[in-house]
């Protein structure tokens, strides 16, 4: 049963989780108001005994459901067998022991529970599966009752009718659940596909790197003391025109794995547009050049396997306090310029705020 597994920590999880709480939190409050009341409601030393017991295990379930989110379908699973061996030893008890002496007993309300519990517990197939001995018991003891001999004719007919309509009633209940649990299950699949679909709306499809999007994104919660590289790839028009576009595309991936293997954990690289990437780095102006250095060293060390060595022009730019992240690129830009200015193949520091 425990093979059936939702996937931990997913939304469904949490959800199945939480719902498993709530169970265990009324049947705690039930199983204490219960006992509180013991005295006027005339429940026996033996009962007092069984509700005791199940109060510290109500207790003791959410302890764990609460320290081990972990484990709910085992915790789950526990409560489902407990309250259908108990609902059946109970109302076998009531039906086919006691049967002159009560009517269906106050525990019959409680006994649609292992439904809403398998269903917080186990996949709607699964659920359903793990229930439907527990429905087919309560029947055979109802028929049971209804064969068994000595039972006055007017309560035989009284808790025989009780009983049908309970078994029809649980039946609409476990239909509706399950039915409701498809639903769930198909919604959960398709906010999983949203997700999917969002972030990789984020990435840009031809290097995976963080699209211009992303990288807005993480710009506009960028601390301050962050720095920028932002370079631009060298006569990369010559790329495409000797060697064909397929090339060209190859080559953005190659420096996109480059820059990747080139920034330290924590720093970030992106695709800007076309041929122009940016590094957001945590650090200093030179620190950042010192990443586009590791860069550049990079590929020189790799030279592309067709088109050959690739070159860049930096530009690195460090946000000052209380400058506009906007104002920070833009100086970055300036000195990408002024390092194609100066020839290319190289890393140029931007000005400061206010200098141009
Ligand atoms: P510079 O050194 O001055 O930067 O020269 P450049 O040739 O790199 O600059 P230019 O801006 O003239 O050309 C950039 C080229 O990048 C033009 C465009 O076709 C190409 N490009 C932009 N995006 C892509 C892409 O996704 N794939 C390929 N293969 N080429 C691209
Ligand atoms: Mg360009
Ligand atoms: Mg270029």
């Amino acid at each position: 049963m425990l093979t059936v597994r939702v996937p931990p920590g997913s939304p469904e999880a949490q959800y199945r989780r939480a719902g498993l709480l709530i169970v265990m939190i009324c049947l705690l409050l039930t199983t204490a108001a219960t006992l509180l009341l013991s005295g006027p409601l005339q429940v026996g030393r033996t009962d007092q005994l069984l509700l005791g017991l199940m109060l510290l295990k109500n207790a003791a379930f959410i302890a764990w459901l609460w320290r081990v989110p972990g484990q709910f379908q085992l915790v789950g699973a526990l409560e489902l067998t407990g309250e259908v061996l108990a609902g059946l030893y109970r109302m076998h008890d009531v039906l086919l022991v006691d049967h002159t002496a009560h009517g269906l007993s106050g525990y019959s309300y409680w006994l649609a529970l292992p439904y809403l519990v398998a269903s917080l517990t186990l996949p709607a197939g699964a659920a359903l599966a793990a229930v439907t001995p527990y429905l087919l018991g309560l029947g055979g003891l109802g028929v049971a009752y209804w064969l068994a001999p000595g039972v006055p004719d007017a309560l035989r007919d009284d808790n025989a009718n009780a009983w049908l309509q309970m078994l029809l009633m649980h039946t609409t209940f476990m239909a509706v659940i399950t039915l409701q649990q498809q639903l769930r299950r198909r919604y959960a699949h398709a906010v999983a596909l949203a997700e999917r679909k969002s972030a990789q709306a984020l990435l840009d499809p031809l290097t995976g790197l963080p699209g211009r999007r992303a990288l807005h994104d993480l710009l506009d919660s960028a601390p301050d003391g962050l720095s920028v590289v932002y370079f631009d790839l060298d006569h990369f028009k010559r790329v495409n025109d000797t060697y064909g576009h397929d090339v060209g595309d190859d080559v953005l991936r190659h420096v996109a794995r480059a820059a990747r293997a080139s920034v330290r954990a924590g720093d970030r690289v992106g695709r800007w547009g076309g041929e122009e990437f940016l590094i957001l780095v945590r650090g200093d102006a030179a620190v950042a050049a010192r990443v586009a250095g590791r860069l550049r060293a990079h590929l020189h060390a790799h030279p592309h396997p067709v088109a050959g060595p690739v070159t860049l022009s930096c530009g690195v730019a460090q946000r000052h306090p209380g400058e506009d992240i906007s104002h920070t690129l833009r100086r970055a830009d300036q000195a990408l310029y002024a390092a194609k200015r100066a020839g290319r193949d190289t890393v140029e520091l931007a000005a400061p705020p206010g200098a141009a």
